[in-house]
């Protein structure tokens, strides 16, 4: 079997859900609220975890309820918390309001996920023993490019999802393999706003990178090839929330089991695709038989 890591964060998901957001100063009455485990981290983990691979989680949690809730969150999806630590104080949350338009507004306080540093990688022997390190920005950057940079040490293909976007360090781009943005992220990182430009800008900076593209789904470019656009497939989406983590988690276990790229690209969409259809985010994630029936 494949083994990925991720090296990231976990937030507990506060969800209200409401007719029309309050203005400042104004107060008004909700429909409901949910609790929902997430975090783009745990996210790509548990994404990863259905599609088949032995997954570990490195990253914190802090010694609330929340905090016991996402690390069985993640062990229920079979991956493995050894390097999850249990920090002093709150879980990272995520305050979200969703509208009946369905827009939403969001403040994430990153609680336990803010004090992820070097230490939590422990040695390199879990992260030299990956087909893959799966990496995003909702922990310190510095943590970010010390798990890439030992990643890089031990041969083991570096994925970068740049969220939330900003622009980035060249010592990251320096340890990223693959670079996974959104169109949103890819413009944040080139001032461009065609994701073919944008994706052919960021080869000065990286090997390979995956433009996903919504709907339309996803655009490859690899240094000395034309760019390459996957299509996803057409379904009636219910709710988008996470299908770029399980885009992402999708794709790595595709790779490290040897497929060509443009072959991952499309079980990564069929993935995506089936999470599209459900609400929730780690919730709606497939597993490897359901991915398999919708990719033939
Ligand atoms: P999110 O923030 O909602 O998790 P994202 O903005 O990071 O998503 P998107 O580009 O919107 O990422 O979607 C990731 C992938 O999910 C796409 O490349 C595509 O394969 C799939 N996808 C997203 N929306 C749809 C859809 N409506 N129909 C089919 N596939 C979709």
């Amino acid at each position: 079997m494949t083994h990925i890591v991720v090296l990231g964060s976990t937030n507990m998901d506060l969800v209200t859900y409401v007719e029309k957001a309050p203005q400042r100063g104004e107060t008004v009455t909700g429909r409901e609220f949910r609790t929902i485990p997430g975090g783009k981290g745990a996210n790509q983990a548990i994404a990863a975890a259905r599609a088949g691979a032995t997954v570990s989680m490195i990253g914190a949690v802090g010694n609330d309820a929340y905090g016991t809730r996402l690390r069985s969150t993640l062990e229920d999806s079979g991956v493995d918390t050894d390097l999850l630590r249990t920090v002093e104080g709150p879980s990272g949350t995520a305050h979200i309001v969703v509208d009946d338009e369905g827009g939403n507004s969001i403040v994430v306080i990153s609680g336990a996920n803010g004090t992820v540093d070097h230490l939590v990688l422990g040695d390199d022997g879990l992260i030299a023993s990956a087909d893959a390190l799966l990496l995003q920005l909702e922990i310190p950057l510095a943590a970010v490019l010390a798990g890439a940079r030992a990643a890089r040490a031990h041969g083991v293909r570096t994925i970068l999802t740049p969220a939330p976007a900003q622009p980035l360090p060249l010592e990251l781009f320096a340890a990223t393999d693959l670079l996974v943005p959104n169109e949103h992220e890819a413009a944040t990182l080139t001032g461009r706003t065609d994701p073919r430009s944008a994706a052919v800008a960021l080869l000065d900076e990286v090997p390979e990178v995956v433009v996903t593209l919504g709907a339309a789904g996803s655009l490859y470019a690899a240094r000395g090839a034309d760019p390459l656009t996957v299509p996803a497939p057409q379904v009636t989406a219910v709710d988008s929330t996470g299908a770029g983590d399980t885009f992402v988690g999708a794709l790595a276990v595709a790779l490290a089991e040897g497929r060509p790229m443009r072959s991952a690209l499309a079980w990564a969409g069929a993935a995506a695709a089936l999470s599209v259809q459900r609400p929730g985010a780690s919730a709606s994630m497939p597993c490897r038989p359901e991915i398999e029936a919708q990719f033939t």
